[in-house]
């Protein structure tokens, strides 16, 4: 577990202890819901999205640590962003964490989801801070289907 641990670094613990967001949205326009069957994640993704804005995000859902603080950054990092703009976090983040290294671009433009990178060293935990990205990306689609990482 040692190497795990170098993982859980402060501002992970944190967001998983106390989920950033973690609220149904009664308002919500659009909602997705995300499954990591390989570590048991679950979540429910609330959007109000009003003029191509996210004006309103919340999530509800049960997962690891890695899944949650994930899932609590990925709200706060979204926020009162546009639509397209969410979806270039999404492709930094995935870059960041499942890309291929030269890719990767400028870390910086994450800001604090750069702690997520150590991630991309453990292939099984890649899914867990993925799966409230692809979610996001589920609901701003608008896709019915529940969405799985596998
Ligand atoms: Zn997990």
């Amino acid at each position: 577990m040692s190497d795990l641990r170098e993982l859980y670094q402060q501002l992970i613990l944190d967001h998983s202890k106390k989920p950033r967001n973690f609220v149904k949205l009664t308002g919500a326009n659009r909602t997705a819901e995300g499954h990591n069957p390989l570590c048991g994640d679950h979540i429910t993704l609330y959007l109000q999205v009003e003029d191509g804005v996210v004006q309103q995000i919340g999530f509800q859902g049960s997962g690891c640590a890695i899944s949650k603080a994930s899932a609590s950054m990925m709200t706060d990092s979204v926020k009162g962003k546009t639509t397209a703009e969410a979806d270039i976090i999404f492709e930094r983040f995935h870059d960041l964490v499942a890309g291929e290294k030269e890719k990767a671009g400028d870390p910086g433009a994450l800001g604090k989801l750069v702690v997520f990178a150590g991630v991309r060293e453990f292939p099984v935990r890649i899914k867990c801070a993925i799966l409230a990205w692809h979610t996001l990306r589920a609901a701003l689609e608008g896709k019915a289907e529940p969405i799985s990482t596998e």
